[in-house]
Parts: C-alpha cells; structure tokens; sequence
C-alpha cells in the first residue's frame, strides 16, 4: 500500500512526504472525519446513551471449520520460495501459476484476468488478476482480495548504505494475505454445504509498484499503487459481478499485528468494520482488533469502494509507531521471520466466522 489520503475528495499528498509525516499533517485536518466515525462505532464513548444493538457482540459460530494456521504458513512461505514477485519476472510469472493450480486443486472455478498496466516511469507491466470463485452459482457474494505482487524495491531501508532498488521478498506485504485467502478457500471446500453465501477470492496484480521517493523523473500516471484493482474497477472479471461486501487482506500476517479501523473502510463500509471487529472479538482475538479509528489508506479497496462495491482493509498499522506501518514496511525485513501464526490464526478463524455467519 502507499500514501495516505484525506477522505471524500481523494487528496493525494505530496509523494516526497515520508508517511510519518503525512499522519502528523493529517492529524487536524481529519479530525472531524475521525471524530464522526469513531461515533458510528464507539456508542459507549458518545454522550448520547448507548444503542443495545451496538453494545451487542456476536456469538462465535461454532458451526465454521477450523482455519488451520500451519497451512495457511505454508501457502505463504511457497510464495516467498518463488523469490520477489515483480511483475515482468519469471518469478511473478511463475508464482502466478502457482497460484492459479492450487485454486483449481481447492476446487474454485477460476478466472484470470490479463492485462498490460503503465508503471510510473512508463514501464509496460504484464499482469494477472486472479479470481478463485467458491459457490459460483450463489447470488449473494462476499470479495475476499489481497495483492499477490511485490514491491520492486526496498525504499524504506533506513541504512544509508542500502541499495533501495533491490526488491524484498514481501512475505507479510502482499503474501500473508494470499496465504491467509487460500487458506479460507481450503476450509470452506470441506464444509460448503453450510455456507450461505458465495465467496470469491481476488488476488490483485501490481498493487505495490508504486513511484518511490527517489524516482526523479516525471511520473506517467495519477495513481502509481493498486495498478490491478484499479483495472478491476473499470474492467469486472465476470460482465455484472457484485458482491454485497468485501474484505481486503494487507500485511495481515505479522507478528503482534495490530489491526486498528482503517479511515476509507469506516467512511465507505463502517458496518462491515463492525462486523469483522465484532466477530474477531467474540473469537477471543480482541489484542488484534482494536477498536480504534485511524487514517485513510491507499490500498486496493479504494478502487474497489470507489466502483460500488463497499470494501474494509484489515491492514497492520499503529498510529502512534513512528513508521506507522511495521518496522519490515517495505524492507528487507519484511521475510517469512516477521509472520506469525498467532496472527494468521486470528485474522483466517474470524474471516471464517464472518463468512458462516451469513
Ligand atoms: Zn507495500
């Protein structure tokens, strides 16, 4: 994911603007903004008395099956094993494929959406939106999406030294999401028949070939990140597809993740947030969800949420850290050692809660 945007109007900051900075800047002029949706949420901090049904928790369903942390750490790690997936690699190529097999192994109908997509400098990018679809003939949908690509570069080394367009292996930012999904795709083939709804997995392409800071030279398009959602906004891969809600996964997968309530997610989708929150609290996963609203992000649900599809981000982040993402952000660091299986634990068993109870 990249910068931070201010709300409705879509302000892109100035790009020099390291994000630390951009959250001090934000910070008075998204008040009111923050203000209203920790509101909608909040009922027990407002000075109005509190609504019952928003003091009401969901039960946890015991009827989902169990989400199984060992493989979704696998699916991960099978990624990382293809090396960084930078789109025009063989390795993008290959871990596309890869992900494309094991789709159809799990029994998804699956669509592959093909498409070239300009980079910042002008780069011509071959890219593969990946679609693995469960109960295809179900109405009622729910999107589940992460980016499978990686980012070309390590940006945010703070060394000195650091060569910063070497590409990092993007094990929590863009394949712990994946991991996670396939995961929930494995669990709910072996129990479809108690599933209400019809659930799609999106693994976007080209979402973290964002311009870094040091480019000099004159960027080629607006909007640089989410390269692949943006397409799917304008370019569904079925004529006509809704879905009621949807769920993106971003840097979901690292140790002590905390997952506070992202700004585009509660201005365009603040009962889903309740609902995802809610369900990861009466799972016992309550450290993870935190309660709390913060800053707009730019990331794929953006685009989605801006086509008519209402999308939340269970996204790592701290507000009050200075790198405001985790420390791996667009590192080297950023390996199979910062995920856990705590957090992928959390994250699968409460996505599986949330599907089950529909
Ligand atoms: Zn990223």
């Amino acid at each position: 994911m990249g910068f931070i945007i201010l709300d409705t109007l879509y302000i892109i900051l100035p790009k020099k603007y390291p994000v630390k900075n951009i959250t001090k800047h934000l910070l008075l002029a998204g008040f009111s903004f923050f203000a209203l949706a920790s509101c909608s949420d909040k009922g027990t901090e407002t000075k109005q008395p509190p609504k019952v049904a928003e003091q009401q928790v969901s039960k946890p369903v015991v009827k989902a099956p169990d989400f199984n942390a060992d493989s979704a750490y696998s699916y991960i790690d099978q990624q990382v094993a293809f090396g960084p997936r930078v789109p025009n690699t063989k390795e993008h190529e290959a871990c596309g494929d890869y992900l494309i097999a094991t789709l159809k192994r799990l029994g998804a109908e699956v669509t592959v959406q093909e498409f070239e997509a300009t980079a910042f400098d002008g780069t011509k990018l071959q890219l593969r939106n990946i679609v693995g679809s469960f109960r295809p003939d179900l109405k009622k949908r729910v999107l589940l999406a992460a980016h499978w690509d990686t980012r070309p570069f390590s940006d945010q080394e703070k060394d000195p030294e650091a060569d910063l367009k070497k590409p990092i292996d993007g094990a929590n930012d863009g394949a712990s999401g994946v991991g996670i999904l396939m995961e929930v795709g494995r669990s709910i083939q072996s129990d479809l028949k108690n599933l209400n709804v019809g659930v799609d997995l999106m693994f976007f392409d080209g979402e973290d070939y964002g311009e870094p800071e040091f480019y000099e030279g004159v960027s080629q398009v607006r909007d640089s990140y989410c390269l692949g959602s943006q397409y799917w906004a304008n370019n569904r891969h079925v004529a006509g597809y809704h879905a009621y809600y949807g769920i993106l996964l971003d840097m979901a997968g690292g140790k002590g993740a905390h997952f506070y309530q992202e700004g585009v997610s509660l201005q365009f989708a603040p009962t889903i947030v309740k609902k995802v929150w809610d369900q990861g609290h009466a799972l016992g996963y309550g450290e993870f969800f935190v309660r709390q609203p913060t800053y707009p992000i730019t990331d794929d649900h953006v685009y989605v949420n801006r086509s008519g599809i209402p999308m939340i981000d269970i996204i790592d982040h701290d507000p009050a850290s200075d790198s405001f993402f985790g420390h791996y952000w667009h590192t080297h660091k950023d390996n199979m050692e910062v995920i856990d299986k705590k957090t992928l634990k959390a994250v699968g068993q409460t996505l599986l809660g949330v599907l089950y109870s529909e």
